[in-house]
Parts: structure tokens; C-alpha cells; sequence
């Protein structure tokens, strides 16, 4: 072995000393930490022919990195939509790397760290209150869990059609109808094969609203004449958090054929709140459902799951099977992650998610997304009040949506009054465009934010404005 190599396997207990000192220090200083920075990267090292072993490679990465470590899991990291990191699921997701499972099978072919995927799946599944006939799985993020739906929803599609799309490719015209999607089911459509451009675009409904318009979605559904297709509908769009009418899509689904793919990346876990659960009123009747982890779960990245309709197993199976590797057996007889999703080679992602539901529970949950709904509804209440700004939409669940409300004011206005704000240090929003008007988002989805940090970001804003 290695000399270095050696070494620093009789210095582990050192090594995990420093660096679980150095991360408590981050977690408990990171409302200090800047939100945002501005540090120029210094030029690319070299590799080394030498290696200089853990402990100095910490100081090199201290000296040149840590600096330019933002406080995205920190209290006043609002831009995009990114959760924190539980105390529990930083201790899961350290674990995870230190068991370094690969995992595919909950029956012992080589491990049995699937059993524990499985078990997280219906922890989740109770904490949504979805029912036992979804499958679930872990992949990186959304965006794959969306790929991951989607693309069962083309094979169904393509079964409806006579085409075995996993043997033949595509040979037909795929139609996609939907409303508000997000950009990953686009890139997902793309990645597919099916063309973000089949897309036949659906109304959204009247009203500053980015949710489905119903009577266009109906129309456009006779228009197919009988064909079948896949619906991608939102809980919760990016912008303005808008929800299709679940139970009028499953109205629709007794009458027509359609594969229902949900996407409730941060908008699913509305299910906690009494306030807003009804926005997911039927969302079980769905085929597919993506769901995030790294967002509102508050785990660390990359971690969400995917849940398909266990009655379309057989087409996901059809999709994702490693059948040219014989050793793994028959994809239906042994159940193997690996046929089920797109990667081959995982890591127990579950562990992190397995830990924090069970340290918080459904309660700490529920106490999570009813601080943050409060905490946008403050917010939102604080930019009714600045005579300057305007909300673009109503405050629907947890996220702002803002702009300067002077009509005449440009979108360098909004670019420079962001640059300003995110400048501070103390807060980073990100900007947007919502019906062709620049704007800027603020997201509430971590479990640190309280009511002091919105107070002092209210006050910074209006030192700024
Ligand atoms: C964030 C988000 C995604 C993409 O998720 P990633 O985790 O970034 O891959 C997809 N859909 C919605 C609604 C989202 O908010």
C-alpha cells in the first residue's frame, strides 16, 4: 500500500476529528457565513506526482477553497428552491459514505441495503400520504425523478401505440400535453427522445394563474381523437407555486386515456399543512409522482425519489432492465433497483432521509412547512406594504414572487436591486421571469429560517430601495 495511504488509515480518528470539528464550526456559524459570494476562483492546481496525504489536503482546500463556500443550507439562502440540512441527515449522508453500499438488491445478492431504500420508500410515502400501490426509488434529484417517470410514461405510450419504445425507439408521434411544466421535464423530454417540441401546449386558467386550464386541456384531449397521451401537471410551479385541480384531472382520467405524471418536487409536502393539503387532493390517483428530498426534506444533496404506480411495473422493468448482464437474473423474479431506475452502481441515498424522518417525525415536518408558509406570508405582506415593489402573484404556499411596480421600471433595475441585495452577504435571492416581466423570487424551504432573518432582510431591503 501506498505510504500515504498507510498513514492516513492509522490517522482516521485525527482526520475525523478535524473535519467534524470544522463542519460543527461551519453548521453553527453559517447564519454568519456569507449568502452570497463574489470570489474569484484562483488559477486550476496541478495534479501532483507526490501526494501530501488528508490532513495537509485539508489545509490546501481551506486555503484555497473554503472561503468561497456560500451558506446554502443557511437561513437566508433563498434563492432557487434549496433546502437545508438536518443535524440527522448530514449524520445519514456520512454514514452512507462510510458503509459505501451499492444498492440494487433487498435480498442479499452481495447486500441487502435495498431493504433499507424500501423501508424509507413507505416512510415517505405515509409522511405524503400516498398509498402502498406507488413504487418508489431514489435518484440525484427532480430532474431525474421526472426523467425516471417520464420515461415509463413513454413506454406506456408507445405500448398504447404498438411499440415496444425500449426494443424499437420511438416510431410514432409522442403527444405530451401541460401547462406550466418545469424546465427539467422539458430537458426530460429531450433526453427521451419524444422532442421538447411535441409538447401541444395547454392554457393555463384565467387570472394570474399558471395552473391548468381545464375546458383548453378537454378541447385539446377531443382533439386527439381517442390517441393517447402523457400529462405532465405541477404541484407547485417555481414562480407563483400554482397547483393543477387534481381532482379534475382525475375526473378526466375516467373518461380518457392518458398517463398522469404529477410533478410535487417542493409542492408535495403541502400534504403537512392543514392550511393547504387540500391543493393535493387526489394527486394519488396519479401514475408518477417526483418528489425532492434536497428541497423541502431539507437533506443534503443529491437526494429525491421517484413513485410509479406499481400496476406498470412490467413497463419499468421494460425501460430500465441491465438484461444483457445475466448474472443479475430475471428482472422480474429478483427485485434489483438497478431495472428500475436509470443508474446502475447507487449509493444508499435513502440512509439520510432514513434518519431524519425518523429524528423529527411527522411533527418536525409539519412544524417546518407551516414556519416557512407563515414566514412567505410575511414576507409577501412586507412587499404589499413597499408603495416601490409589487408581488407578481399571490403568496400561494411558500415562495415570493416580486417586482418593482412602476411598469416603466426595466429589468436592469430589478438586475441591479438583486445585485445590490445579494451583494450583502446576508441574504441571496435568485431572479425570474414570470409572464414576461423580470422579477425576483424569494423560496422558504429550510428549517433554520425564522422571522428575525425575514425581519432583517426587510430591513435591508428597505435601506436599499
Ligand atoms: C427543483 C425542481 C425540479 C428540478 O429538481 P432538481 O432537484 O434540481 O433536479 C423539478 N421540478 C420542480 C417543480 C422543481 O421545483
Amino acid at each position: 500500500m501506498n505510504g500515504q495511504l498507510q498513514e492516513d488509515l492509522s490517522s482516521l480518528e485525527k482526520i475525523f476529528q478535524l473535519i467534524s470539528r470544522q463542519g460543527s464550526d461551519y453548521l453553527k456559524n453559517i447564519g454568519e457565513r456569507p449568502a452570497s459570494t463574489i470570489i474569484e476562483p484562483a488559477a486550476p492546481a496541478h495534479m501532483p506526482y507526490e501526494g501530501i496525504g488528508t490532513i495537509e489536503t485539508l489545509r490546501k482546500f481551506n486555503d484555497r477553497w473554503e472561503p468561497a463556500m456560500v451558506a446554502a443550507s443557511g437561513p437566508r439562502y433563498w434563492g432557487f428552491v434549496t433546502g437545508g440540512t438536518t443535524p440527522a441527515s448530514i449524520a445519514g449522508d456520512w454514514l452512507t459514505t462510510i458503509y459505501d453500499q451499492n444498492t440494487q438488491s433487498a435480498k442479499g445478492d452481495g447486500d441487502i441495503s435495498a431493504a433499507i431504500e424500501l423501508e424509507t420508500v413507505g416512510l415517505l410515502r405515509e409522511l405524503l400520504e400516498l398509498p402502498d400501490a406507488f413504487l418508489g426509488g431514489f435518484v440525484t434529484g427532480a430532474t431525474m425523478s421526472n426523467f425516471t417517470c417520464l420515461a415509463v410514461a413513454r413506454q406506456w405510450l408507445g405500448q398504447q401505440l404498438g411499440n415496444d419504445i425500449a426494443k424499437e425507439g420511438i416510431t410514432q408521434k409522442m403527444n405530451i400535453l401541460t401547462a406550466t411544466p418545469h424546465s427539467s421535464s422539458i430537458k426530460s423530454l429531450a433526453l427521451l427522445g419524444m422532442g421538447s417540441s411535441n409538447i401541444l401546449q395547454v392554457k393555463t386558467m384565467e387570472g394570474n394563474r399558471e395552473a391548468i386550464d381545464l375546458h383548453d386541456l378537454e378541447a385539446q384531449i377531443r382533439q386527439l381523437n381517442g390517441a393517447p397521451f402523457i400529462l405532465i401537471s405541477s404541484a407547485g410551479t417555481v414562480n407563483t407555486v400554482d397547483f393543477d385541480d387534481f381532482s379534475a384531472i382525475a375526473a378526466l382520467r375516467k373518461q380518457y386515456h392518458f398517463w398522469w405524471h404529477i410533478d410535487a418536487a417542493f409542492g408535495g409536502f403541502a400534504i403537512l399543512s392543514d392550511t393547504h393539503k387540500q391543493l393535493l387532493k387526489d394527486w394519488e390517483q396519479a401514475d408518477s409522482i417526483t418528489v425532492d428530498c434536497h428541497k423541502w426534506l431539507n437533506v443534503p444533496y443529491e437526494n429525491a425519489v421517484f413513485f410509479v404506480k406499481e400496476q406498470h411495473r412490467m413497463l419499468q422493468v421494460t425501460t430500465f432492465q441491465n438484461s444483457n448482464a445475466p448474472y443479475l437474473g430475471d428482472p422480474l423474479e429478483h427485485f434489483n433497483y438497478l431495472n428500475l431506475l436509470p443508474e446502475n452502481s447507487r449509493r444508499l441515498k435513502a440512509l439520510p432521509v432514513w434518519f431524519t424522518l425518523h429524528a423529527y417525525g411527522r411533527r418536525g415536518y409539519r412544524h417546518i412547512v407551516e414556519n416557512n408558509i407563515r414566514q412567505a406570508q410575511n414576507f409577501g405582506a412586507f412587499i404589499r406594504s413597499r408603495p416601490e415593489l409589487s408581488l407578481l402573484a399571490p403568496v400561494r404556499l411558500n415562495t415570493v414572487c416580486f417586482s418593482f411596480s412602476a411598469p416603466s421600471d426595466d429589468a436592469k433595475k430589478v438586475t441591479s436591486f438583486l445585485a445590490a441585495l445579494n451583494k450583502t452577504g446576508k441574504i441571496f435571492m435568485s431572479p425570474t421571469h414570470y409572464k414576461g416581466q423580470p422579477g425576483i423570487r424569494a423560496a422558504f424551504v429550510n428549517f433554520r429560517t425564522t422571522e428575525k432573518d425575514v425581519e432583517l432582510v426587510q430591513e435591508l431591503m428597505g435601506s436599499l430601495l
